[in-house]
């Protein structure tokens, strides 16, 4: 196959200052969870996608100085020289593949409350960064930042910059977004001084430029300066001298740094869930920054599509491709996209479990790439996989996860029999993808299901439901169980257990939902799951016209669902589909007409009318046809994976059911590796925090 020649505008070169981009794909920074503790896993993490094509390939947020400390969540650092070595190993190893490396300088300001190193928070103004999280709150609020504190910034900024260039970093940033420091001295909401870095618009973006002069000046011009900036709130704020002070800002700063990375201005909008956004969500806001300057600009919107991301270039609104999200789930997207086989991308779902696995303070973890976080750990390469398998696999259950263990398995070579009992395959996600925004989640079946069905050793049966003689006599080498899971209609005791199965009339779950059962309203749905399914299902039964009632246990509608920045949308749409919420309620009752609940922890209670309720808890694992083989089929033979195994989230039903298909045949899988911190000879003795 050859490239389509419409997408030969992505693998131009572009000049950054000194440097040469091999091509218009740009991993732009983005949280992996790896630290400096990790330096083989991270550098081996970054350089799979510099393998995979990418031009440009950056680390996440890197600190400058120990009173930028966002524990407990993981960062990288460059606070002394003792930090290089872990950085350089990176570095090497994107290099090795053609790339750039970029490093994203970062100071938190009041963002980093420094929960480890215990420094006064810095800030412009003394104002707090006031998270609403339990997971990001703190008491801790910052010190106003006097001229020797701003002084000091500037000069970790180039100390931190001349260490990166040792690493054999390319692309030095200056980061002034999401809420960090140089962010909250270019808004007057976080920045009221009135000395030369605050006021108008001019002095508040001194610091910004400093910082960008300093990074310059400390590697001599021989490293490209990119300064990240959000947008979202600039745009919104009227300027006497330009359309926005976002245009200001960006016209101002037209020659400053020698490339612009443009982006949202919060998590939840910059990082965007797909269930609430569309991609190339952030173009109203960043459309106009090539207008303002010459210099290249790179902007996101979980581009998966090679069309749209080279109209992007075409239409004048980019010059790269910035991925964070797509790089994850395919590391090979510009690869495939240059050897013309954009059907192999692996898409990105816009799911955001990868953002959880920040907020949970562990590596990226991938709904769509099981091996993202373990290339060095486990050696997985997300393209490549020992051709190793020898005999027939028979996988039972054609949902996510025995989709990925019959493709793993036939990758590695074992003939691939897959027998699903639907008429479709698809699992879970043949009804969750039609739940309101979720539609892309699909991306997980059809990716899937378009390789399998090209595939020469594999047979797909769909509507083939088999019991355990029919296993046994299909007489396969190994079997793989992965028959998925119920949901319970289990209430929810004092004690935060499962309780009793409640039974009665108009009682559901989600699969009976699934299953097109009647919902007659008023509808009540209780949550305690917590993730997105409560949730979907009330805007489901809401779009049908029913008057719906949320109840949950938590504080908050989908309370999980703030680690992956679903959660304000929810209750925006909520907001706007008109349903109610009641939160830190457990129901105790149905009799068809009133729902009984009580407060969780005073225990008063209190009751609604409703015709309908949906239980959406607790779910099992289908486990009844592997345990009645477990003594016909051997144990090295037969295999239970994915949501029957264990239930949870579609990431954890692919990664079980990648894990499984790896491991067939083979008498002693590879024991996971260890990674460990470099640390150097008298370090210990305290010339650090
Ligand atoms: P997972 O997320 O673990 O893949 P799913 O619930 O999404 O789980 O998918 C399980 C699939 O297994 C469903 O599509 C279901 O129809 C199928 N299945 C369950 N039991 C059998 C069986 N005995 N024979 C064939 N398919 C089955
Ligand atoms: Fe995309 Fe989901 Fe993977 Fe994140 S976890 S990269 S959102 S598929």
């Amino acid at each position: 196959m050859t490239r389509d020649p419409s997408h030969d505008v992505l693998f131009e070169p572009v000049r950054i200052g000194p440097k040469l981009a091999k091509n218009r794909f740009y991993q732009v920074p983005h949280a992996s969870g790896m630290t400096n503790a990790n330096p083989r896993v991270r550098a081996a993490f970054r350089a799979t996608k510099a393998e995979g094509g990418w031009g440009v390939v950056c680390t996440g947020a890197c600190s400058v100085h120990p009173s930028s400390d966002d524990s407990p969540f993981p960062f990288a650092t460059l606070w002394d020289d003792a930090d290089i070595h872990a950085h350089a190993l990176m570095c090497d190893a994107v290099h090795d593949h053609g790339a750039l490396a970029g490093v994203e300088l970062w100071h938190g300001g009041a963002a980093a409350v420094n929960r480890t190193t215990r420094h006064a928070p810095l800030s412009p103004s003394g104002i707090p960064w006031m998270a609403t999280h339990v997971g990001f709150m703190s008491p801790a609020r910052p010190k106003i930042m006097d001229a020797g504190d701003i002084r000091d910034l500037i000069r970790w900024q180039a100390d931190a910059a001349r260490r990166a260039e040792v690493a054999g970093f390319d692309i030095l940033y200056v980061y002034a977004g999401m809420g960090y420091l140089p962010y909250q001295f270019l808004l007057p909401d976080y920045n009221r001084r009135t000395d030369a870095y605050g006021g108008s618009l001019r002095n508040r973006l001194r610091l910004v430029e400093e910082l960008i002069d300093a990074t310059r000046e400390a590697t001599h011009g021989r490293c490209a300066v990119a300064l990240r900036i959000s947008l979202e709130e600039l745009r919104a704020r009227p300027s006497d001298n330009a359309e926005s002070e976002a245009h200001e800002v960006i016209t101002f700063l037209r020659d400053a740094p020698d490339l612009f990375d443009v982006k949202m201005d919060y998590s939840a909008s910059d990082c965007a869930p797909s269930r609430f956004s569309p991609e190339g969500s952030h173009e109203p806001v960043v459309d106009f920054v090539k207008s303002c300057t010459d210099r290249p600009v790179v902007g996101v919107g979980r581009f998966t599509s090679p069309d749209t991301m080279a109209s992007m270039v075409r239409r004048g609104v980019l010059d790269f491709i910035g991925a964070a999200r797509p790089s994850i789930a395919d590391p090979f997207l510009p690869a495939k996209i240059e050897a013309g086989a954009s059907e192999d991308i692996r898409e990105c779902i816009g799911c955001n479990m990868c953002i959880s696995s920040w907020h949970d303070g562990v590596w990226v973890r991938c709904t769509q790439n099981p091996t993202a976080g373990e290339e060095w750990r486990r050696g997985w390469h997300p393209e490549r996989i020992a051709r190793d398998g020898a005999g027939e696999v028979l996988v039972i259950g054609g949902g996510p996860a025995g989709l990925e263990a019959a493709l793993t398995a036939a990758r590695r070579g074992f003939r691939v029999a897959v027998a699903e009992a639907g008429a479709d395959f698809g699992g879970r996600l043949r009804f969750e993808s039609r739940l309101p925004g979720l539609s892309a989640w699909h991306r997980v079946i059809d990716y899937r299901l378009g390789h399998l069905r090209r595939m020469e050793n594999v047979a797909l049966y769909p509507a083939s439901r088999l019991g355990p003689d029919d296993v046994a006599e299909f007489g396969a080498d190994h079997v793989i169980v992965a028959t998925g899971a119920r949901w319970n209609p289990t209430l929810f005791t004092e004690s935060e257990l499962p309780g009793a199965l409640l039974s009665g009339p108009r009682v559901l779950i989600p699969d009976d939902i699934a299953a097109g059962a009647q919902v007659e309203g008023p509808v009540a749905v209780f949550d305690y799951d917590c993730y997105y399914m409560g949730s979907a299902i009330a805007e489901a039964l809401s779009d049908r016209g029913c008057a719906v009632t949320y109840v949950t246990t938590a504080g908050a509608a989908a309370a999980w669902g703030f680690m992956t920045n679903e959660q304000p949308q929810v209750h925006r749409s909520f907001a706007r589909r008109g349903i109610a919420l009641r939160t830190l309620e457990r129901v105790t009752g149905f009799d068809g007409e009133w729902l009984e609940l009580a407060q969780v922890f005073s225990g008063q209670e209190t009751r609604i009318a409703a015709r309908t309720l949906v239980i959406v808890g607790q779910r099992t694992g289908e486990r009844g046809l592997h345990d009645a083989l477990a003594g016909r089929i051997g144990a090295a033979r037969l295999h239970l994976t994915g949501d029957a195994a264990a239930p949870g989230a579609i990431a954890h039903a692919i990664y079980q059911a990648h894990a499984c298909a790896r491991a067939l045949g083979l008498d002693a899988p590879p024991a996971p590796r260890r990674d460990a911190p470099f640390v150097p000879a008298g370090l210990a003795s305290g010339a650090g925090w």
